[in-house]
């Protein structure tokens, strides 16, 4: 091929010789207008994701290009997994770039938590990480809240300069940037968007009327998150698709709260208090006491206690825990990608389980 044709879907450069590697698509693809890889085109039309991933060090270069790069940075964090979707080394490439982080999925909150209170928390928690955003934006790409917003921002800090997207795989970008182009030029879904992480690849760019562009980045691959070791039927069980109503649990010390058969919290001591569930509606949890909870897991993993459903099993990670003593007023325990249970009142000693790899942490409350 002797013009360099890019996939509409992802960016990536189309080949038509290795079926096996990104940008493949048929010969008689080529046809197409606009052009799509076959990987883009079974997403698109039959919901189907093929194994097609970054590695860390492309994923290095391009954050090392970017840095090199003059422009505005738009950095975008999935909400419902702040810590899980952070890019820990953006920092240290941003250079003196200026940086807007935008917090997507804000629909997914429960409408009483006031937005000002959570875009403090990403400033305070961005600080902590060592990044300094310039502002600070809560929106939902998929419903257009705040989008105008950032849209107004962006234009005005970028200077009439390019402006780069980043953020890992499944925060959202895609539908983000679709939403830009509509609200631009009134064209919807340009971008391939999908429950799977890892759909977007290679720089995509999308040009602004005064000839600058924005520059959809490729995601990483945040291999911590829950999303990685679960199957596709599962993932769209834990992937929460509407506000989150949060359940609530008056425990006793000895308890234990399963979270299908893919998380666990122990209460071990601090006398009876609440604890608050902040995951997908329809992820069962189930309560039973502390010394029937490793016999139950056994017996019921897939059953009772799913997802994973009976034919995944095997494939997930064996449970690890994870010893806590709570400190703060108001402490998040997250479980990456499956969400988070706040514990009121210092001095709480708990053990959180997760699958092998998956990140489970404490934080300074978000709600
Ligand atoms: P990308 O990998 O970062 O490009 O993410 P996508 O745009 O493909 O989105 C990943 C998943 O998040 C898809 O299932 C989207 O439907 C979902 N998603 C994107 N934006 C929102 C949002 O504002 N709210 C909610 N609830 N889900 C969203």
């Amino acid at each position: 091929m002797s013009e360099r044709m890019i996939c509409i879907g992802c960016g990536v450069t189309i080949q038509t010789e290795d079926e096996t590697k990104i940008g493949y698509a048929p010969p008689s693809a080529l046809e197409r207008d606009p052009m799509i890889c076959q990987r883009c085109f079974r997403l698109k039309h039959y919901n189907e994701v093929q194994d097609v991933s970054l590695t860390d060090d492309d994923f290095l270069n391009i954050l090392h290009g970017i840095g090199q790069a003059d422009g505005l940075v738009v950095k975008i964090v999935d909400i419902f997994d702040f810590n899980g979707s952070w890019l820990p080394g953006l920092h240290r490439f941003v250079g003196k770039k200026d940086v807007l982080l935008v917090g997507n999925k804000v629909d997914l909150l429960p409408k009483s938590v006031k937005h000002e209170k959570v875009t403090r928390w990403m400033k305070q928690t961005a600080r902590e990480l060592g990044l300094q955003p310039r502002d600070v934006f809560l929106v939902s790409a998929n419903k257009g809240d705040g989008m105008k917003e950032v849209m107004v921002a962006i234009d005005e800090y970028r200077n009439g300069k390019d402006v780069y997207v980043v953020g890992c795989t499944n925060v959202g970008k895609s539908t983000f940037i679709n939403r830009i182009i509509k609200e631009a030029t009134g064209k919807g879904n340009v971008i391939t968007t999908s429950y799977f992480p890892g759909t977007t690849l290679d720089m995509i760019e999308i040009p602004l009327d005064d000839g600058s562009a924005l520059y959809d980045t490729p995601g990483i691959i945040n291999h911590h998150q829950m999303a990685h070791f679960v199957d596709k039927k599962d993932l769209k069980v834990i992937t929460p698709k509407k506000e989150i109503k949060p359940k609530v649990y008056q425990l006793n010390e000895q308890q234990t709260l399963f979270f299908g058969g893919l998380a666990r919290l122990d209460y071990v001591s601090g006398g009876r208090r609440p604890f608050v569930c902040y995951m997908s509606n329809e992820l069962f949890i189930h309560r039973t006491k502390r010394e029937h909870a490793d016999e139950l897991y056994e017996r019921h993993l897939g059953e009772l206690l799913q997802p994973p459903r009976k034919s995944y099993c095997d494939q997930l990670p064996p449970l690890v825990a994870h010893h806590f003593t709570l400190k703060e007023p108001k402490t998040d325990i997250v479980f990456s990608g499956l969400g988070w249970v706040t514990c009121h009142e210092p001095g709480a000693q708990v053990i959180a389980y997760a699958p092998k790899g998956v990140g489970v942490m404490l934080r300074k409350s978000l709600i």
